[in-house]
């Protein structure tokens, strides 16, 4: 398995419990020695090619009625290149109308997770899914769905309360299933969508529907888009991906179909491939695969065995490939 994801260790303790408490939010915000993640119409601040943890020194107050404060947590020890271990971080979600963002420190620019994604580290990537699955939740939450009174933010930014009947909301994730699939002969079958270029490849996704477990979901969803029939799942491992706040279960997938019939709707085709030939398609253009830090890949890699190469990194390091290639067939000698 590849080191990115899915990762059970987590970069920031988010201080479950503490952060509940009455003025404990405030108690930070007093401190020093907190950073501030801003976000704005569902973009970030950028600080260079990585997200941008700011000095509050170095910003105005908040700038007006609607900002949103979120703690978001604190730094786990020698996982961040950037902050020193203990590191409060806040999330300041701005309001929609911020008016003059003039005072925005020089260089720095706002931008879109998806726009960025494959330029973050690790902990960055992590910081800015979190930011930005509660930023869009609270932007989408600020009336009761009961009574459609207004709602206040509590609990450093983890639950809004309706002022009018007092009930508690609370960050919702909504699961959806991913499937690698896997026919008898060990082949993968890849799905390409109306949406892509003809020649990029995934997996295939779907939400879990209301009362359905996640691998009954991956079962309909691969029986709906491409027409084959699994008979049997592994669960790999998730990855929380905040468009808008999804929650993607990974799973191999296995089934003794041959024959696949794409939906027509939503996919294209559907192809299969065999570990060589796949990665002979990625080095020759004739596939495009999911980038890495996705759990498509990820998925990928399980069934493939190690790391898939891309035209970049072969011409990067062609040393570095013949001795992955050693390791890998040690591996799976
Ligand atoms: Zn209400």
């Amino acid at each position: 398995m590849t080191a990115s994801n899915p990762s059970p260790e987590t970069l920031l303790d988010r201080q479950c419990e503490q952060r509940s408490e009455a003025g404990y939010l405030a108690t930070v915000l007093g401190t020093a020695s907190h950073r501030v993640v801003l976000f704005h119409r569902g973009q970030a601040l950028m600080n260079g090619s990585g997200l941008g943890y700011f000095d509050p020194a170095v910003l105005p107050a908040a700038p007006n009625t609607g900002t949103i404060n979120v703690y978001l947590g604190r730094v786990r020890a020698g996982l961040s290149g950037a902050l020193p271990e203990g590191t409060d971080i806040v999330l300041r979600v701005l309001p929609y109308d911020a008016g003059d963002l003039a005072w925005v420190p020089g260089g720095a620019e706002f931008s879109g997770y998806r726009d960025v994604a494959a330029g973050l580290d690790a902990f960055d990537t992590q910081v800015f899914v979190e930011a930005q699955a509660v930023a869009n939740w609270h932007g989408t939450h600020t009336h009761c769905p009961r009574c459609g009174s207004p709602t206040e933010s509590l609990c450093a930014g983890w639950m809004r309360r309706c002022e009018q009947d007092g009930s508690e909301h609370f960050p919702r994730t909504d699961p959806a299933a991913i499937v690698a699939i896997v026919g008898a002969d060990g082949r993968i079958l890849l799905a390409n969508n109306f949406a892509w270029d003809e020649n990029r490849y995934s997996t295939v996704a779907g939400f879990v529907e209301a009362g359905e477990s996640g691998e009954q979901a991956a079962v309909r969803e691969i029986a709906e888009e491409v027409g084959v029939h699994l008979h049997s799942l592994s669960y790999v491992g998730s990855q929380a991906w905040p468009f808008p706040r999804s929650l993607m279960l990974g799973f191999i997938g296995y089934t003794d179909d041959t024959e696949a019939t794409p939906d027509n709707v939503e996919v294209r085709s559907a192809r299969w491939f065999g570990r060589e030939e796949l990665q002979a398609a990625v080095l020759d253009g004739g596939a495009v695969i999911p980038g890495r830090l996705s759990i498509a890949r990820e998925l990928l890699e399980h069934w493939y065995g190690g790391r898939l190469l891309e035209p970049g990194d072969v011409a990067a390091s062609e040393e570095a490939a013949k001795k992955h290639e050693l390791v890998q067939r040690g591996e799976s000698a």
